[in-house]
């Protein structure tokens, strides 16, 4: 089945999520599509403890907190998320919309196309251990949203970098039981960060070096146990609820390097007018879209949202102009007007 909209928003980071609001007020519907299985693009998959300052209004907000409201402020205009799938194809069909196929074959067709795509599809390094997508996103994580959904659990830490490090401090007394596996016996997190891990080295949290990951015991969803191997071939084997393996994060632009828009070292250049891009109809916000004086921030791409929502309108309207409102005079669905 051929799904319908007005607007396909490719990623679903800080800036795409804005993006459905900015379509929504001008009562353009979205579907939105990101390759990670949760919203929220670097936010989510990078920072979401660490605070961002330069939000306006917000003195100091989480990235996770972020997302929360920025979903929250969407919600009302009913988006349509598909998300852990990748946009691989965008075709333009004759009637001058859009079509789009993902990577797990879900078609979609569009009036207009928004590109909200950062530095590209997010996906982790994946440590080779056999059967471990079936795992995935139940047992094994590559990115951790809410330290709460860890309680009570044994949790086997893998990696030596920040995230790594930073997340077994945080699970520290929230996880039943935490073995920090580095297939090295240097760190390279912050050694502030490090010193304080090795403080807690049998208080909650036991540093198991230098071993590397071997297997998963359990039955394909819910794990029993991490086998770990150290080069000399001694094996151990860790009861454990959870995996976090945090061996990084790439991102690829991939596909949408391939459907014909003009590209500039791995960006979309835009109109800043409007962000649309060398193709009529695909519009590029956010990290992924570039013009002269870009400035890679989140509130940047708000801005930029909201240009492309207004330039779009007239597009899926015949031309006719958009009557331009205050949010403060047409109020927001769900939002009690005073
Ligand atoms: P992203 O957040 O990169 O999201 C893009 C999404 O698109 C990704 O989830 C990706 O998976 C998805 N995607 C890409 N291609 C496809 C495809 N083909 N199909 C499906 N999905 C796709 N900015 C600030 O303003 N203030 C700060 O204090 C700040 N601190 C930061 C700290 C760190 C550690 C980092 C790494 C960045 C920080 N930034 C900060 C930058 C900020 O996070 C980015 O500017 C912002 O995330 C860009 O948002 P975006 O929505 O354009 O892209």
């Amino acid at each position: 089945m051929t799904l319908k909209t007005d607007v396909a928003i490719i990623g679903a980071g800080p800036v795409g999520l804005f993006a459905i609001f900015e379509c929504g007020m001008v009562g353009l519907r979205c579907h939105v599509f990101d390759a990670l299985d949760v919203a929220g693009g670097q936010c989510s998959a990078l920072y979401p403890e660490k605070p961002i300052y330069d939000i306006p209004g917000f003195p100091r907000i989480s990235g996770a907190e972020l997302v929360e409201r920025l979903e929250t402020q969407a919600a009302p205009f009913n988006p349509v998320f598909h998300l852990g799938q990748r946009v691989d194809q965008l075709q333009r069909l004759a009637d001058g919309g859009f079509r789009l196929v993902t990577s797990k074959g879900l078609t979609l067709e569009a009036g207009a196309v928004i590109i909200a795509a950062g530095a590209g599809a997010f996906g982790p390094n994946r440590p080779p251990l056999p059967g471990i997508e079936s795992y995935e996103g139940k047992a094994v994580h590559y990115y951790v949203r809410r330290a709460e959904d860890f309680r009570g659990k044994r949790v086997v830490i893998a990696g030596g970098g920040d995230s790594a490090v930073d997340w077994a401090l945080a699970l520290h007394g929230i996880a039943a039981h935490i073995h920090f596996v580095h297939r090295r016996d240097q760190f390279r997190a912050a050694p502030d960060s490090v010193a304080k891990l090795g403080q807690l080295n049998g208080r909650g949290i036991d540093i198991v070096v230098p071993f590397q990951l071997a297997a998963l015991e359990g039955d394909g969803t819910s794990l029993d146990a991490v086998v770990v191997t150290s080069l000399d071939g001694e094996n151990r084997r860790l009861e454990a609820d959870a995996l976090l393996a945090f061996f990084g994060l790439k991102s690829d632009l991939g596909p949408i390097a391939n459907w014909g828009m003009e590209l500039a070292l791995h960006h979309l250049p835009v109109d800043p007018a409007t962000c649309q891009t060398s193709q009529s109809g695909v519009f590029a916000i956010g990290d992924v879209a570039t013009y002269p004086g870009k400035l890679k921030l989140i509130l940047t791409g708000f801005a930029e949202a909201a240009a492309a929502a207004h330039a779009i309108y007239p597009l899926l309207h015949d031309g006719q102009p958009l009557h331009f409102e205050y949010s403060t005079s047409k109020g927001a669905p769900g939002l009690a007007a005073d």
